[in-house]
């Protein structure tokens, strides 16, 4: 079968909400099958139903097996293939629904945020000579030795633009609540504008840094196997955002958009001998416990000790703080502390290779607010500043206007 005839499509929790959400999804889906196209559908649980259901695993275990909370978490997404397959099959359409170790969506071992190895796509070329559309689990993939596994977070992305690699799809759909990728998460600010194209690059940062729209580990896929992300809502028929390789257009572009997160820690290690192999000590043991460490700072002092600090997911900062307290007699550090309250906000653009000042034009819009920078971090196309919590939408919204990202125009230099 041509891959060309193959459209993946992908709706999120709230596009599958209930069942007024669902026959919009078959409104979508139909679209492509009037053209004579075949559809793989990728279902994410209905919206809360994740929530919902590790909130039982807390419930009920203080220290939960993760290969049992996956194969309890897959479980809204067998019930949303399940739901959306029957209404298919009510409006005439060939259809069945697919569970992830049914393909076989293969992945390595990291119960709750495995990463897929490998999609068998023999069956689901074999499955569209009998069906007109396939509708897979998204989130969800198994081992080699065929237990469950669950991608992480926002997975189901992740699914989507993998199958469609799969198959050598040149497109996969992300249908969502809202109409695309925007300048900054729409719900903080009215004036979040549309983009109509971002780079993968950019994209990879933005999710990286917060902006949840797309998974970070479907963006990586896209980027590797070239597959263009459409991201659109899944109601209004309106053209949404072109997620593909940078052009020239986007490089004339400074700032493409502000992402913002809530979900960090810092925590700081104070009078830390300041020696060789000191930094490897602190790090090591907390990367061998899988626990990801964003922005690093340590002073420069005159005196043989130094602090260091550094950010974690705030999920993660009990089992860090716990890492280090065992560590207490190798590193010999004066003093252990975590903050909780701190946000990160990230300006992000292709266009920043070339020009400079864009961070001195940040701090300074931030200093007139008043808002205090703790750590900074930069990459080629990012800046990062860590800053209290409380005045994180007050910062997007103050650089939303600094680099007037609500006007369409490519020269915001
Ligand atoms: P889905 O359930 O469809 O996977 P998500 O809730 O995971 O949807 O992602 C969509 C949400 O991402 C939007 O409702 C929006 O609040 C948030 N978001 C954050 N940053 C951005 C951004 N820059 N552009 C668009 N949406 C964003
Ligand atoms: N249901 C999963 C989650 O809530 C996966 C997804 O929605 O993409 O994280
Ligand atoms: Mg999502």
């Amino acid at each position: 079968m041509n891959a060309q005839n193959i459209v993946v499509q992908k709706f999120g929790g709230s596009s599958v909400a209930n069942l007024d959400c669902m026959k919009q999804v078959l409104r979508n889906v139909q679209k492509p099958l009037a053209d004579g196209k075949k559809v793989i559908v990728v279902l994410s649980a209905m919206s809360g139903e994740t929530n919902r259901l590790l909130g039982l695993v807390k419930q009920w275990s203080s220290t939960p097996d993760l290969a049992e909370v996956d194969s309890l978490v897959s479980t809204g997404e067998q019930v949303s293939i399940a739901l959306f397959t029957m209404l298919l099959k009510d409006a005439g359409v060939k259809a069945r629904s697919f569970l992830g170790f049914q393909i076989p969506i293969i992945t390595d071992d990291f119960f709750s945020s495995a990463r897929i190895l490998r999609i068998d796509n023999k069956k689901i070329f074999k499955a569209l000579e009998t069906y007109d559309v396939l509708v897979v689990a998204g989130f969800q993939g198994c081992t080699e030795d065929g237990r469950i596994t669950t991608l992480g977070r926002g997975g189901s992305d992740t699914s989507a633009v993998a199958i469609a690699a799969a198959i050598n799809a040149e497109v996969c759909d992300i249908f969502t609540d809202v109409s695309g990728v925007y300048t900054t998460d729409p719900n903080i600010t009215r004036k979040a504008r549309k983009l109509d194209t971002v780079s993968y690059d950019e994209m990879l940062e933005m999710a990286s840094m917060g902006a949840k729209v797309l998974q970070i580990r479907s963006v990586e896929f896209a980027k590797k196997y070239n597959v263009i992300i459409h991201v659109r809502s899944t109601f209004s028929d309106e053209q949404g955002t072109i997620v593909s390789q940078e052009d020239s257009q986007m490089e004339s572009i400074l700032v493409s958009g502000i992402a913002y997160d809530k979900d960090q820690a810092r925590i700081t290690l104070s009078h830390v001998p300041d020696k060789p192999g000191i930094s490897a000590a602190i790090f090591t043991p907390i990367a061998e416990q899988g626990l990801l460490v964003d922005m690093i700072v340590q002073n420069l002092t005159e005196t043989e000790f130094t602090d260091v600090t550094f950010t974690v997911p705030r999920s993660d900062v009990e089992k860090t703080l716990e890492i280090l307290t065992s560590l207490k007699s190798t590193l010999e550090y004066q003093d252990l502390r975590s903050d909780a309250n701190v946000c990160k906000v990230s300006i992000i653009g292709v266009g920043m290779r070339n020009h400079s000042g864009v961070a001195a034009k940040a701090f300074l819009a931030l200093s007139d607010e008043n808002i205090n920078i703790l750590m900074i971090s930069t990459s080629e196309i990012k800046i990062t500043c860590l800053i209290e919590d409380k005045y994180g939408e007050l910062a997007v919204r103050t650089l939303h206007d600094t680099f007037k990202l609500d006007e369409m125009s490519y020269s915001n230099k």
